[in-house]
């Protein structure tokens, strides 16, 4: 048997308790502009290692799976201007197991 698991098994490990309300969102606007999605797509939708942020069927809006979310801050860092981002409340969001 192989003792290296796939990055999905291993995500599949973890334990989410989402909270009821959203700790990333996306801007519409910064400094008064519309943000750039394309921007957007090429790093956020990129880098997040949970695929939290999709595209809907028609490609015209981001879908944020929040519930989903690593708390790992890479989109944060990705996509500063964009991402309104915070750690879900307190009592909510992931659980690590390392197996
Ligand atoms: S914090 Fe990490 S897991 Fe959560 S949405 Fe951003 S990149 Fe994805």
């Amino acid at each position: 048997m192989n003792k290296f698991k796939s990055m999905e098994d291993k995500l599949g490990l973890n334990k989410f308790k989402p909270s009821h309300e959203t700790h990333l969102k996306i801007r519409k606007e910064v400094n008064g502009k519309k943000v750039d999605e394309k921007n957007l797509v090429e790093n956020v939708l990129f880098v997040c290692p949970a695929k939290v942020y999709t595209y809907d069927e028609n490609k015209k809006e981001v879908i944020v799976s929040f519930e989903n979310c690593l708390e790992c801050g890479t989109c944060r860092v990705a996509a500063p201007d964009e991402v309104e981002w915070q750690y879900p409340t307190g009592g909510f969001g992931v659980t690590f197991r390392f197996g």
